[in-house]
């Protein structure tokens, strides 16, 4: 037994995504049905879909950045009730019992976390995401979006939030500290609002000057172009931390340049192909390049309550159903202000 939901999927590898209907399974005592106001299109739904990472499960209907509002909850379940304001991030389960779990990082959880589409949970069955109307969902991957946040604005949060509050915070982003961000997208621009929340210093490193005056208005207190290689004279061995938020290959020598003694730069932007740097670059001023993989369940909590703490949300260009492919399309260009957030009321329409 369960029920239809309409969907918007990917049928195979690279193509266009289109309307379809999946199955939601019935309410086993510890799962919330959530009904879905709002996804988030994280640039990882597009690696997915073309199969950037690797062999990938098709129909895919992606979306890890989910927001909507409870709408039951299975017979065990007391955190939420019918009508909570909710959001389901990247991962939907994980053991519950390993080490990793068991410290609240189930991302790292040894017999792997199950993802939130392109996965398949331990009943065997497949995982689909958020552009679609409902998702069932295990009550402990469920996070509470706080009032004060609009669920619109709070979903992109559920990625694109703790993938970079949780490297901040990791590597000390605050007071005294100046903080580079390469790449303002929708990872970028969350990392901007929380750097700058957090009392950094904070830096973009962008491909042009065009958006220079909305890096400004985000929090950031100096823009860089990096196309423009003087860049990389004039912020040679000034930044505490470098986050790179970067889709596709960078040349991580330069950018390691920028880092003072003892500075660190933290990759969590996933590109198929692999990244290279030269020993010295590393070696020459003992630098750290390390990377960052989303954010455990506690630490997601932990983020969107100091969101709404701080009245930070994402920046969003709301869209319907019918024109995700051109959003797929703007995002591989880099032209996105700074998240497309789908409208889930307009999918099956
Ligand atoms: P996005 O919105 O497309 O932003 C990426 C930004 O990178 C672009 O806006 C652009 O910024 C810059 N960029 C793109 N192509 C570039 C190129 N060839 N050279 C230099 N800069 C380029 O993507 P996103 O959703 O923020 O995701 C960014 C990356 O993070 C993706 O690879 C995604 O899979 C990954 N990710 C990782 C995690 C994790 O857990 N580690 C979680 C979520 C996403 P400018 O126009 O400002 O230059
Ligand atoms: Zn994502």
């Amino acid at each position: 037994m369960s029920t239809t939901t309409h969907a918007i999927a990917v049928p195979a590898p690279g193509a266009p995504l289109a309307p379809t209907t999946i199955e939601r399974r019935d309410l086993r005592p510890d799962d919330v049905l959530i009904d879905i106001a709002y996804a988030g299109i994280c640039h990882s739904d597009l690696h997915q879909a073309k199969e950037d990472w690797g062999q990938a499960i098709f129909p895919m209907v992606p979306g890890h950045e989910i927001a909507g509002v409870v709408a039951a909850v299975g017979s065990d379940v007391t955190k939420y009730q019918v009508g909570d304001r909710v959001g389901v991030g990247c991962m939907v389960d994980s053991c519950g019992e390993c080490e990793y779990c068991l410290a609240g990082t189930e991302q790292f959880c040894l017999k792997g976390n199950i993802q939130t589409y392109n996965g398949v949970g331990f009943d065997g069955e497949n995982t689909y995401g958020g552009y679609s109307n409902q998702i069932v969902v295990k009550d402990a991957f469920v996070l509470r979006i706080p009032e004060g946040i609009e669920l619109d604005v709070a979903a992109p949060l559920l990625c694109a939030g703790i993938t970079t509050y949780s490297p901040l915070h990791h590597w000390g982003a605050g007071p005294g500290k100046k903080v580079a961000v390469i790449g303002l997208g929708g990872l970028g621009h969350m990392a901007v609002k929380i750097a700058a929340a957090m009392g950094a210093e904070v830096t973009v490193l962008s491909q042009s000057l065009k958006k220079r005056e909305d890096g400004l208005k985000l929090g950031a207190k100096d823009y860089y172009a990096t196309g423009d290689e003087s860049t990389f004279d004039v912020l040679r061995g000034k930044f505490d931390l470098i986050l790179n938020t970067v889709s596709a290959k960078l040349p991580v020598d330069a950018y390691l340049g920028l880092l003072r003694v003892g500075g660190a730069m933290v990759n969590v932007g996933a590109p198929g192909e692999p990244l290279s740097y030269h020993a010295f670059s590393l070696i020459g001023a003992n630098r750290v390049l390390a990377g960052s993989m989303i954010g455990g369940i506690p630490e997601t909590q932990q983020m969107l309550d100091f969101c709404a703490e701080h009245g930070i949300g994402a920046e969003i260009e709301t869209i319907s159903a019918d024109k995700v492919n051109e959003a797929y399309e703007r995002i591989e260009n880099s032209d996105v202000r700074y998240r497309f957030v789908i409208d889930a009321k307009t999918i099956g329409a």
